[in-house]
């Protein structure tokens, strides 16, 4: 590689980096994963290696990768909390224990778990807590003192015999596992974006505005490190973990006192084995010499200490055998398929499926059935297959079913498009999922129809399609499991209750491809009536602002499906109004022409309710949070988007305020 060629690649590399640096540690909301971070961050480093003239102090590879947000009050840390320096192999360990031992032949090591969560510093003035910081860039941090008096774990006074002028510490603030599966499914139900892995969710949890929020989030510590005592000596690093845990603080667990790379090793697989059965996550081992008079002497860099080294765990991967490919019929009628092999334990969770996406992936991958293959989960919830390590003896190609495996259909690939599809409307697969979100809250709104119900209703042959829902009875209902006289009349009202729904919502809850609330409402918006909208042309319907000329074209050929034609008279036949009464917009209000942004569960109303009155007072929705929001709407348990609005600072509103502004 020539010297421009490397600088421009340089350039290339610290953008990128700086902008995943800003996602990671600003915005909690990482969007690769960290071995991708950590495979362009050697590549930045081997050319500055390489090109030593092209090293800037500014570069990624020379600083902490976080900055303080304005959110909080800033702190100057008087001890720098720096980074640590990456290893990825046994050999790199070696190379440094070498080092080391080349200065100090005796020299020790403590091989500690790597926490993945945030770095914080805890200071106390005579054993009383007064200062909670983040790390920030490593000379500036966050004031987090509030927030960090919720964690339990944290001792407000420390539980000492003598009084210490001053105290700090440095610990990892984290999520313990199941916490963070609870609060995803929160996040879920709300239809907030939920948080990528623990270690986010961590970060997001302590970089609230109320420390309410914090407090229920349930975070957890490990101090890991003495940063500055008056008051008393200390010889080495061991010495003060034990001191620490007597003073009160919930210490780095797992840690072991090793003298050769040997020992290390052993210390590293032994922590990397326990790893599954941890109730929270870590990310490597940390490997520190233990005597604090020579960690003085080998000194630090402007980023990480010379007297320690992170070794970081490769994404887990194991080998196991596809037993099975499934092919799962969506409400779409996309074919999906799902590889079924032997489960595994991955990531602490027992994995056993993984979808494969479409025929391309899999005849890219080679994959057949039978075939020893591996399966990687990195931080992220989702496992993937990677590669096919071997096939079965007379194994064969994998190729998609021709046909819906569930009725039969002949299934079809749309030009441009890798994904199969059942083309048939009244497909039992594509039924169910059709039922269930014809009946939906934002759809049809039939309360009290579930997936449960449903299920039966197929199974007795009650509805072959969502008109039929209409025609059922209160005796009908009855003769199903689990149904009283009250339940089975409540359905049958529900039912007749949303015969009144307006168009939109109708058109909606058809499910055709493409077509969600916002599409349905501006269709509807356009031409007002069912009639219209079935004499549209294909050129009228694209000249929506929001629709192009393969959505216009994909709705303009499912309404006039026949399927979809019989099921609008069905449905006109069992009295549904069908109308729609465009809302007119006020002008002039608080909300005219501003962007908002919900976020957390309101108590006066739901959602939805409070999307159409922000419209009809002339505001826009927007379901994330970027510079052009105007306001966030907070309500309880308000989670990324609200720390996201703080970091950009927009402004908030609470439910009171904006009821009050309403
Ligand atoms: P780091 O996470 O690799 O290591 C340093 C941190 O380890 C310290 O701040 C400390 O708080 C923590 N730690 C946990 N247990 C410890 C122990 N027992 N002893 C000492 N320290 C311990 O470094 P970093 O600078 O915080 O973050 C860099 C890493 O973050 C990258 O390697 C990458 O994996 C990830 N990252 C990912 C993205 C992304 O977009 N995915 C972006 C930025 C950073």
């Amino acid at each position: 590689m020539t010297k421009e060629q490397a600088e421009k690649r340089i350039q290339e590399l610290s953008v990128l980096l700086e902008q995943y640096n800003f996602e990671y540690y600003v915005q909690d909301n990482p969007s690769v994963e960290d071995y991708v971070y950590d495979g362009l961050m050697q590549e930045l480093r081997k050319l500055e290696t390489d090109f030593p003239e092209l090293l800037s102090p500014q570069s990624p590879s020379q600083r902490v990768g976080g900055t303080a947000s304005n959110q909080f009050e800033k702190v100057s840390h008087a001890v720098q909390m720096q980074s640590l320096q990456d290893v990825f192999d046994f050999e790199q360990v070696s190379d440094f224990v070498t080092r080391c031992h080349e200065v100090f032949p005796e020299a020790e090591f403590s091989v500690e778990p790597k926490i993945d969560g945030l770095s914080v510093s805890l200071e106390y003035h005579d054993n009383q807590f007064v200062l909670g910081s983040t790390r920030g860039d490593g000379f500036t941090g966050e004031n987090v003192t509030a927030n960090l008096k919720t964690v339990r774990t944290i001792p407000l006074t420390l539980k000492l015999k003598e009084k210490l002028p001053l105290l700090e510490v440095r610990g990892e603030v984290y999520m313990p596992r199941e916490q963070f599966f609870k609060l995803v499914a929160q996040q879920e139900e709300n239809d907030e974006q939920p948080f990528k892995n623990p270690r986010n969710a961590a970060a997001g949890s302590l970089r609230q505005k109320y420390s309410e929020i914090t407090a229920k989030r349930k975070l957890d510590i490990f101090v890991f490190n003495l940063q500055r005592c008056e008051g008393k000596e200390f010889a080495s690093h061991s010495e003060t973990l034990e001191f620490l845990k007597d003073a009160g603080f919930h210490m780095i667990p797992g840690w072991k006192l090793c003298r050769d790379f040997e020992e290390i090793k052993n210390a590293i697989e032994a922590i990397g084995n326990s790893r599954q059965n941890l109730p929270y996550d870590i990310d490597g081992v940390v490997i520190k010499i233990n005597n604090l008079e020579q960690r003085t002497l080998f000194g630090a860099t402007s980023k990480t200490p010379k007297w320690a080294i992170a070794y970081k765990f490769p994404p887990e991967e194991k080998e196991t055998t596809l037993r099975e490919i499934e092919v799962n019929v969506g409400r779409t009628g996309a074919l999906t398929p799902v590889a079924v092999f032997d489960t595994i334990t991955l990531a602490g969770t027992s994995v056993s499926r993984a979808v494969l996406h479409n025929q391309d992936f899999i005849t890219e991958k080679n994959i057949c059935i039978g075939d020893r293959i591996i399966v990687r989960k990195a931080g992220d919830i989702i496992p993937e297959v990677l590669r096919s390590v071997s096939h079965a003896e007379q194994a064969v190609p994998y190729k998609l079913p021709e046909c819906c495996p569930v009725c039969g259909a002949k299934a079809v690939r749309d030009e441009g498009e890798s994904v199969l599809r059942c083309p048939n409307i009244s497909c039992p697969a594509q039924l169910h999922k059709q039922l269930v979100h014809f009946a939906s809250r934002d759809a049809m709104n039939i309360d009290g129809l579930g997936t449960a119900i449903i299920n039966q209703l197929l199974e007795q042959k009650l509805v072959s399609d969502p008109a039929d829902l209409y025609a059922l009875t209160v005796e009908q209902l009855l003769t199903l499991e689990g149904f009283q006289k009250k339940s089975a009349e409540n359905l049958v009202n529900a039912a007749a209750k949303s015969k009144t729904a307006p168009l939109d919502r109708v058109i909606f809850a058809l499910g055709i491809r493409n077509i969600g609330q916002k599409a349905a409402k501006l269709l509807c918006d356009r031409f007002l009536t069912l009639d219209a909208l079935e004499q549209a042309e294909k050129s009228e319907i694209s000249e929506i602002e929001g629709f192009g000329e393969i959505m216009a074209e994909n709705f303009y050929t499912a309404l006039h499906d026949k399927s979809v034609q019989n099921l609008l008279a069905k449905l006109k036949a069992a009295g549904l109004t069908l109308q729609y009464q465009k809302q007119e917009v006020s002008k002039n209000t608080f909300f005219s022409g501003k962007t908002f942004v919900l976020t957390g569960t309101l108590s006066q109303m739901k959602r939805n309710e409070a999307k159409q009155r922000i419209e009809a007072a002339g505001g826009k929705v927007s379901g994330s949070v970027s510079k052009k929001t105007d306001y966030v709407i907070a309500g309880e348990d308000a989670g990324s988007k609200l720390t996201k609005a703080q970091d950009l600072g927009i402004s908030i509103l609470s439910e009171a305020e904006f009821i009050e502004k309403l």
